[in-house]
């Protein structure tokens, strides 16, 4: 399986502070991307997907939490 790759290039600020970042949306390895479980036997209903919440994306929140060298 082929995988894309997103770099971070770590680098401070004048003031050091924790920083965010999101990575672009990725599709929920979970249900596929499809957001909603099939019925089944024992659940005759579509189930949400609990990971996605339904959107078949997943995205990633990254926090850079700068600090002191000590
Ligand atoms: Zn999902």
């Amino acid at each position: 399986m082929s995988k894309k790759s997103e770099t971070i290039i770590l680098e401070p600020e004048e003031r050091i502070r924790k920083e965010g970042f999101c990575s672009r949306p990725m599709t929920c390895p979970y249900c596929h991307g499809r957001g909603y479980f099939p019925p089944t036997k024992h659940q005759p209903w579509e189930t949400m997907c609990p990971d996605c919440e339904g959107t078949g994306e997943v995205i990633a929140l990254v926090t850079i939490d700068w600090k002191p060298n000590k």
